[in-house]
């Protein structure tokens, strides 16, 4: 492959085994020039082992790491971390303290004269003009972290690594040199891993978001592909809420009190769970008959309100439905506070309804989503 066809960054099947138990699993992950992928996952998935393997601080069990399209580890060679063009920032990142700003920046850069030029230059574009002579212990927290920016960028690197590395900041801070960093990183055509255990972050931030769980990648693609084709309930649970609608299959279907789906790939008594956010619920008010049930919402359930609370940006709504005692959740965009009791239907936006049997009792691994 052409150097500039390359992926900035390829991990090949990278596994890592630490005393017998695998950290990291058969990983295999692109990422392009100029594109940000973000590896979301819980605590203890591997997120932060992936990254220390592309950086070359950690080695691989198995599998190769290649950046612009030239393998710097695999199973013969293993490059060190300053020869493989990486940046690297970390959440506790270290400045040199009896070291300026500007020489803080200037340190990881050849080219002897114009390496404070350079070092200002980077400073600017974090937003610290003027800061380069100052210390590490004159600087505030956030300042201090932008230093640390401004020294990963200016060796202008193919591949930056970020492990969760605006997490000490503040939100409002965070925003900024979160935006700032990758609009920067993108400019210059870097190719960016970054570490969060936050999906709001990854949804924010991201090209294209890898969902990692014991060790694995379970899905991988656009923050818009995870949110609405989830692979499966845990990974459907990651990005909100859930109702979940329980059903069992009768002739590769599935009949609910919200209608019938079509379940094609389970045999019959198979359990399923009808999975539906809480903002793709529709409520309508009783007005003595149920609303006209529709192709998009299925059919109408009735229930009673058990509490509404208003979120700011939305309400949120607790129903109790007449037909099994279970509550649902429901949120609407705007202020709708009904009173507890009052009676209300729910239907369910169908496009936006996953259908999956039952994890327990399944082992069918390709569920589909209703449509
Ligand atoms: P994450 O960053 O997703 O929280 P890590 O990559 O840090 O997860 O860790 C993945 C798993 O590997 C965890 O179970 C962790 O305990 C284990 N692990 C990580 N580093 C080491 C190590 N140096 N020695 C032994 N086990 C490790
Ligand atoms: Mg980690």
């Amino acid at each position: 492959m052409a150097e500039a066809d390359a992926p900035r960054l390829s991990l090949s099947g990278i596994t890592r085994i630490y005393d017998g138990v695998p950290a990291v699993s058969d990983l295999t992950l692109d990422v392009g020039r100029g594109e940000i992928v973000c590896l979301l996952g819980p605590s203890g998935c591997g997120k932060s082992t992936t990254l220390r393997i592309a950086a070359g601080v950690e080695h691989q069990t198995s599998g190769s790491v290649a950046v612009d399209g030239h393998v710097v580890s695999d199973a013969r060679r293993h490059a060190p971390p300053e020869a493989r063009s990486v940046g690297l920032m970390f959440q506790d990142f270290a400045l040199f303290p009896h070291l300026t700003a500007r020489d803080n920046v200037a340190f990881g850069l050849r080219g002897g004269r114009d390496k404070g030029k350079t070092a200002d230059e980077y400073l600017r574009r974090v937003g610290l003009k003027g800061y380069g002579d100052k210390f590490p212990h004159q600087l505030s927290g956030g300042e201090q972290q932008r230093v640390a920016l401004a020294r990963a960028l200016a060796p202008k690197p193919k591949v930056m690594l970020m492990d969760e590395p605006f997490s000490g900041l503040d939100e409002r801070l965070r925003d900024e040199v979160r935006d700032e960093a990758l609009s920067i990183l993108k400019e210059e055509g870097a190719g960016v891993l970054l570490v969060t255990h936050d999906p709001d972050e990854a949804m924010r931030m991201s090209d294209r978001i890898a969902l990692m769980r014991d060790s694995r990648i379970v899905q991988i693609g656009a923050p818009y592909h995870l949110y609405n084709k989830p692979v499966d309930r845990a990974a459907a649970a990651f990005f909100s809420d859930l109702n979940v609608i329980h059903g069992v299959v009768n002739s590769r279907q599935t009949d609910t009190p919200f209608g019938l789906f079509l379940t094609p790939g389970l045999v019959d008594e198979a359990d399923v769970e009808i999975i539906v956010r809480p903002q793709h619920l529709k409520i309508d008010l009783d007005a003595g008959v149920p609303p006209p049930a529709s192709a998009r919402t299925g059919a109408p359930a009735r229930g009673v309100v058990e509490r509404a609370r208003f979120m700011g940006n939305e309400s949120l709504i607790e129903v109790r439905m007449d037909h099994d005692a279970s509550i649902l959740r429901a949120t609407v965009p705007e202020a709708f506070l009904p009173e507890k009791g009052t009676p209300l239907w729910l239907s369910l936006r169908r496009d936006r309804c996953f259908v999956f049997p039952c994890a327990r009792q399944s082992k069918v691994e390709t569920p589909w989503a209703a449509e």
